[in-house]
């Protein structure tokens, strides 16, 4: 067997560590929440729960912010009284993947608009590739998530104007930024919940397990 990265050589080990399922929330306001629920469902050692609730944020180990649209995302986690807890949770060491719309949400600064959550020192584009036609897929090689090229769905997505203090760039795609990792945040641009490759999903799982 060749070298492979530590996503791909847990793939071949799972499952591990004597049963107990890693709590994996998505957050369940708007979006694509069933697209990431069935590729975690897909994973053996995960519990995929849809996050609707207060106390379904306080039961789990990790959540994934969906795709979706940025601002109706901000406002139903204001109506549902969920914005708080959320935001104290992620400060808190919460491990958070957010994906296009999510990583808007987890992003400290959002050009020429409001912040929302603002946990993550990552500047963000809206919209930066333009409007919905211009929806592209690219394949690209990512070292720390897989050993094999993965597929990048991007849908309006925005790009990551800039990464600041600790946060650091995971992925580019035509020069843009389009991934980063912050400790136990990581943000994406693109849609991996939306191909058949779920070496993402196992990058966030992992991170949530050596963080539980
Ligand atoms: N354009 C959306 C926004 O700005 C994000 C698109 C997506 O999540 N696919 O919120």
């Amino acid at each position: 067997m060749g070298w492979m990265c530590k996503t791909c050589l847990n793939r071949n080990a799972w499952p591990f560590g004597g049963g107990n399922l890693i709590r994996i929330g998505v957050l369940a306001l708007q979006g694509s929440v069933e697209e990431h629920l069935k590729m975690l469902s897909n994973l053996q050692e995960v519990r995929a729960i849809p996050v609707k609730t207060l106390s379904d944020i306080k039961r789990v180990d990790g959540i994934i912010l969906p795709g979706g649209e940025s601002t109706t995302q901000a406002k139903l986690l204001r109506d549902f009284d969920l914005f708080h807890e959320l935001r104290d949770r992620i400060k808190g060491g919460l491990p958070v993947w957010g994906t296009c719309a999510g990583l808007i949400l987890l992003a400290k600064n959002v050009i020429n608009e409001q912040a929302h959550l603002g946990v993550m020192d990552v500047t963000v584009r809206r919209n930066a590739y333009g409007r919905q036609l211009d929806s592209f897929s690219r394949m690209v090689t990512l070292p720390p998530v897989s050993c094999n090229p993965v597929e990048l769905v991007f849908i309006r997505a925005p790009w990551i104007e800039a990464v600041h203090d600790s946060a650091t760039v995971l992925a580019k795609c035509n020069g843009h930024i389009v991934a980063a990792r912050q400790g136990r945040m990581l943000g994406t641009a693109f849609h991996p919940e939306l191909t058949q490759d779920a070496s993402f999903h196992r990058y966030f799982v992992d991170i949530v397990s050596q963080a539980s």
